[in-house]
């Protein structure tokens, strides 16, 4: 989030969150789609897992249960009525065919203007190495947005062809460039992650919730002159 922060085009009427697991559109995300549910434009979450491998100390089985609700409860905190699972393994995504089919299936499902995921490349914003499922999911996120569009692709799905995404946003991406000023948003935004609760509780380390937002949201927003914001790489298609 160096150089001109950009913001992102909100001239639109639909978004579709594509994202790998529960929790991940949480840590900044979820601000964004407050503000644009406040707004009243439709948003819909798809994610690829229940992240049933998230909590070392559970049984996956339970785990799915869990995190199926607290995302759900996440979700309804920013305005998101309808959630959706893929139902892919958590932990073990593979970038291919299988993982593209369903991500053009849910954009041909949903018909959005724009689509909001997290993270594909190799580091995330902060450093450190992204995971494997964030980098696999990211680019079948952004190949299947435009197999979506391609009626001689995945014809079996037997959907009308989808070629209405003008974007697809990253959060937590070291290119961001871009952002959505979310001033006015953040207690939803910390309400949405906060709805984690078990999966915090067993982290095995603190973590506070709106000390992370704020961290991210208040340079953010001083970056592009406004009080909150949240970064996003922004690639056009
Ligand atoms: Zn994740």
């Amino acid at each position: 989030m160096n150089d001109a922060m950009t913001a992102v085009p909100e001239d639109w009427g639909t978004a579709l969150a594509l994202v790998a697991h529960p929790d991940d559109l949480e840590y900044g995300g979820s601000l964004a789609v407050a503000k644009w549910t406040a707004a009243g434009k439709h948003v819909v979450e798809v994610l690829a897992t229940r992240g049933e491998a998230g909590i070392d100390s559970m049984d996956p089985e339970e785990v799915a249960a869990v995190r199926t609700e607290e995302q759900i409860a996440a979700a309804r905190a920013v305005g998101v009525e309808t959630v959706e699972f893929l139902g892919f393994p958590d932990g073990v995504l593979e970038y291919g065919l299988p993982l593209r089919r369903a991500v053009a299936g849910a954009i041909r499902r949903h018909r959005p203007d724009v689509v909001l995921s997290v993270n594909f490349r190799e580091t995330f914003a902060g450093g450190g190495f992204n995971m494997a499922d964030h980098r696999a999911f990211g680019l079948a996120v952004l190949d299947g947005v435009r197999d979506a569009a391609n009626r001689w692709v995945f014809r079996d799905l037997d959907l009308d062809p989808w070629p209405g995404v003008r974007f697809v946003l990253f959060g937590g991406s070291p290119e961001a460039r871009h952002h959505v000023d979310v001033t006015g948003h953040l207690e939803a935004g910390v309400a949405s992650l906060e709805a984690h609760r078990v999966y915090f509780a067993n982290l095995g380390q603190d973590f506070d919730p709106r000390a992370f937002l704020t961290g991210m949201c208040e340079p953010a927003g001083a970056a592009a002159g406004v009080e909150l914001a949240v970064p996003f790489e922004l690639i056009e298609m």
